[in-house]
């Protein structure tokens, strides 16, 4: 089905239970419509994310993921089925998001995201962004989105899933609030990977429910202007929340400083190159 086949009377349909909330509404479906969401990392968190932000109305996703699915992937990668087994996890997401909403443009790279391959795409796009979910699962990668989001002066969702427990930050760094490397002292521990220690099965999508909350929240003007971390503990039913103070001899302070030195419009709340 192409996009733009819905005429306008049937996305009104489409999107009715929510355009009627409080705070979303016909103007806020709108702004989720131009919103574009750059996601990394195609498992059990970030695939929930894609699909649950397509079916809200973001009609804009760049998904990066170089692994293939597995076997052992499905019982907590709900985006995936049986057939998938062997394909690219971001050619199998971007199928699956276009057949629920075909509206939805997906820019699909089926490799690990890398420093040069993250400079080439930003030079070679001018795509405006709006906002990153980082839901990959190794350290190294977190780094490199980091950085991706801190030159892009985005907002940076974090979350993961591990054992019974999830965690989901949100860095404001589109405002110049705290960032994850921020973080390291605020953070209770590091959730890193499930291969070795495990996961529980719907943990995931829940985590991957909250990120794609926690966008629209960011895009409609809802979250915290502060950087926040929530933590889920899946046995206990316990969610916890903590504010992360902004470090001033972080990364981050030392490179707002820099930007405004080189263009004082440039403050913390004025515009990124590629936001949208
Ligand atoms: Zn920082």
């Amino acid at each position: 089905m192409a996009p733009g086949r819905w005429g306008a009377v049937v996305i009104d349909r489409r999107y009715s239970r929510q355009t009627v909330l409080d705070g979303l509404g016909e103007d806020g479906q709108a702004s989720l419509k131009t919103t574009h969401v750059v996601i990394f990392g195609l498992g059990g968190v970030g695939g929930a994310a894609a699909i649950s932000l397509a079916a809200a109305g973001v009609e804009r996703l760049s998904l990066w993921d170089g692994d293939r699915v597995e076997l052992s992937n499905l019982h907590r990668q709900t985006l995936y089925c049986e057939s998938d087994i062997g394909a690219w996890k971001a050619d199998c997401a971007a199928a699956r998001i276009r057949a629920v909403n075909s509206c939805c443009e997906v820019h699909v790279h089926a490799v690990d995201a890398t420093s040069t391959r993250l400079r080439e795409w930003e030079a070679r796009s001018g795509e405006p962004l709006s906002l990153v979910i980082d839901a990959t699962d190794n350290p190294v990668a977190r780094k490199l989105v980091s950085t991706f989001a801190l030159r892009q002066r985005l907002a940076l969702i974090s979350a993961a899933a591990i054992g019974w427990h999830g965690q989901i930050s949100c860095y404001r760094m589109d405002l110049g609030a705290a960032c994850d490397r921020c973080a390291i002292a605020t953070r209770p521990h590091e959730l890193d990977h499930c291969e070795g220690a495990g996961v529980a099965g719907p943990v995931p999508a829940v985590i991957g429910g909250l990120a794609a909350t926690a966008a629209i929240n960011v895009r409609l003007g809802a979250a915290d202007q502060t950087s926040t971390l929530m933590t889920w503990d899946a046995r206990a039913q316990r969610f916890g929340t903590l504010q992360i103070p902004k470090r001033s001899a972080c990364e981050c302070a030392l490179q707002q400083a820099r930007l405004e030195r080189i263009d004082p419009r440039k403050n913390a709340r004025g515009g990124a190159d590629m936001r949208g």
